[in-house]
């Protein structure tokens, strides 16, 4: 108890204090200006001359003489000790803060704790003013004391101007969730570059099997021997060439090409033989062609189709008798035939392709025409409108 003059009265031990005054003390003179005896003062923490100067706050009302007039002060004092203590008990994970501040901005206490005995201020911390401004709140902001992020929420000590606050750090907060988050992220990358290592792979073997089929593809229309289309080719070629023909209302001939007395051939000389002589006719029939749209193909046997886009009777005459030349030329010794050489007869048909016939009637005229040839006396080019062609090799 404080008299009227600042002096100590009665103290809760018996130690004598002489002449310590207490009159300049903030809770002194609040109530020395406030004559309400009613009023609660808690002082600003301050170093008091008793009890070693560890900061404390008072707790102060004012005490009237029967008047009414000012008759001293009746004062707790609470070591601030008391609240570090009481925040030890709050728990708000690692980084988390827990805090008791003043309405001036003063830091009672605070936990993690503030330097041995010191005690700051927030005052000047633009988040403080909001916090100073209303009974509760919430917010989010960087600590001007340690520079943590922290999640603030704040409550008015009901009948006091203290302000308590928990604030646990946001890093805190959000770890359960970023490890979550960072788990989930992985997985989704694992997932995602697997999928994409296997649409890759898959694409690479549909590429590596498209390529084997186009070579497939190629293989099934080529005779193995002469390097030629075969039959299955000259049928689907022959039949693109003919509708070609027909839109653009071109001509279109057929060479139908038979190695003479070829049995005879082999019997003299040997299949192996045989085959090479296939083979030089085959370079032959080749190289006599020279527009793009023209088909040469191994018909079967000793047997070979020739298809002339765009070519008319005469043009395909004049052809099928260059070629049986050239095969004479190669002057291939056959003892067997006539002539002592291997020789070809050609049978030849042109058509005009319209809507009522089709490539296989024009191979069939060829065919007949081959016929013809053959027995007209072989080594001769014979055109199915002209059955008088090349009579000087009769
Ligand atoms: P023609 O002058 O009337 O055409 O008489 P030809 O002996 O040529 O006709 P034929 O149809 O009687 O005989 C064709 C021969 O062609 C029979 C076969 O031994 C031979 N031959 C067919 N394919 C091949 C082959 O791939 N290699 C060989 N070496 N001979 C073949
Ligand atoms: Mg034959
Ligand atoms: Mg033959």
């Amino acid at each position: 108890m404080i008299d009227a003059k600042g002096r100590i009265v009665v103290d809760r031990d018996d130690t004598p204090h002489g002449d310590i005054f207490f009159s300049d003390h903030d809770f002194f003179k609040a109530h020395v200006e406030h004559p309400d005896a009613r009023l609660y003062y808690i002082s600003a923490p301050y170093r008091p001359r008793l009890r070693n100067g560890a900061y404390s706050l008072a707790l102060s009302r004012r005490i009237n003489s029967a008047d009414g007039s000012f008759n001293g002060v009746a004062v707790i004092t609470l070591n601030i000790d008391y609240f570090k203590t009481l925040l030890s008990l709050v728990n708000f994970g690692g980084k988390g803060s827990v805090f008791i501040v003043q309405q001036n901005g003063l830091m009672l206490a605070r936990k993690p704790a503030l330097a041995a005995n010191a005690v700051s201020s927030v005052a000047s911390s633009p988040t403080f003013s909001a916090m100073k401004a209303q009974p509760s709140g919430s917010y989010i902001s960087v600590s001007p004391l340690d520079g943590v992020r922290r999640i603030y929420t704040f409550m008015r000590v009901p009948g006091t101007h203290l302000i308590a606050a928990v604030a646990p750090a946001e890093q805190d907060v959000l770890a359960a969730w970023s490890d979550r988050s960072l788990v989930i992220g992985l997985l989704t990358f694992f997932f995602g570059a697997g999928f994409v290592a296997i649409s890759w792979l898959l694409a690479i073997s549909l590429r590596a099997r498209a390529i084997a089929q186009k070579k497939l593809q190629r293989l099934a229309g080529t005779d193995s021997l002469t390097g030629l289309s075969n039959r299955r080719a000259i049928d689907r070629r022959l039949d693109d060439e003919w509708r070609r023909a027909r839109r653009t209302n071109q001509p279109l001939s057929a060479l139908f090409v038979d190695v003479d007395h070829f049995k005879l051939y082999n019997d003299t000389y040997g299949h192996a033989m045989g085959d090479d002589a296939l083979i030089a006719v085959a370079d032959c029939i080749q190289h006599s062609i020279k527009r793009p749209g023209d088909i040469t193909a191994r018909y079967g046997g000793e047997e070979f189709v020739i298809v002339l886009a765009g070519a008319a009777a005469a043009g395909a005459s004049a052809f099928a008798e260059r070629l049986r030349a050239e095969v004479e030329r190669l002057a291939i010794a056959h003892s067997g035939s006539p002539n002592g050489i291997l020789t070809v007869s050609i049978g030849c048909a042109t058509t005009l392709p319209s809507q009522d016939t089709d490539a296989l009637k024009l191979l069939n005229h060829a065919d007949a025409a081959l016929y013809r040839a053959k027995r007209a006396g072989r080594n001769r080019a014979i055109h199915e409108d002209h059955p008088a062609d090349n009579a000087e090799h009769e």
